[in-house]
């Protein structure tokens, strides 16, 4: 039988023993966790997460997580929609002197990334957190096409031309395009 739970803001700690092995579902309409001063929300929260109990020390952690950010682009400096779309699947572990043993020997039997936890305490507010910059671009461009700033006199060249001399050889993008040709 599966537990199903809304989250509310003081439930956002789930102790081990608070979870069955045949799994404890949460359904996520909270947006607290959200860090609102560090990125830009432009669409609702969407979550959902499945904890199950593996052991003493083990939990395993399934969800999804779907929202959308503005970001701004590197490139060009315009602000862009992303939308954020995660399925996760993961496990947290308190580690014990005999799991470190088990792990030096077999590296762990699972395949899942593992997270070691200095409690026997699931956040869930901070796996969304979590979850949200691992799905971050590295590079933030606002489309494979952008053509940037024009270097000599900042004009946006997506929107508008401008007179300037191109200086290739000083333009990291033209020497990564020459490279390519070759
Ligand atoms: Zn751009
Ligand atoms: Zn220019």
């Amino acid at each position: 039988m599966c537990g199903c739970f809304l989250l509310s803001r003081v439930s956002v700690k789930i102790a081990f023993t608070d979870i069955s092995k045949a799994g404890n579902r949460y359904e996520i309409s909270d947006d607290a966790w959200f860090p609102e001063s560090e990125l830009h929300r432009i669409s609702p929260v969407q979550a959902d997460l499945v904890l199950n109990r593996k052991g003493d020390n083990q939990v395993e952690v399934q969800g999804f997580l779907r929202t959308g950010v503005q970001l701004a682009c590197d490139r060009c400096l315009a602000d862009y929609d992303f939308p954020v779309d995660v399925d996760f699947h993961l496990v947290q572990e308190v580690p014990t002197d005999e799991s470190w043993h088990i792990k030096e020997l077999e590296c762990s039997g699972t395949d899942l990334d593992t997270v070691l936890l200095s409690e026997p305490v699931v956040d869930c507010w901070d796996i969304f957190r979590q979850q949200l910059y691992l799905s971050l671009p590295e590079k933030l461009i606002c489309s494979p096409q952008c053509r940037g700033l024009c270097p000599t006199c900042g004009i946006d060249l997506n929107t508008g031309e401008c007179s300037c001399v191109p200086e290739i050889k000083e333009s990291p993008f033209a020497v990564l395009a020459a490279l390519k040709k070759k």
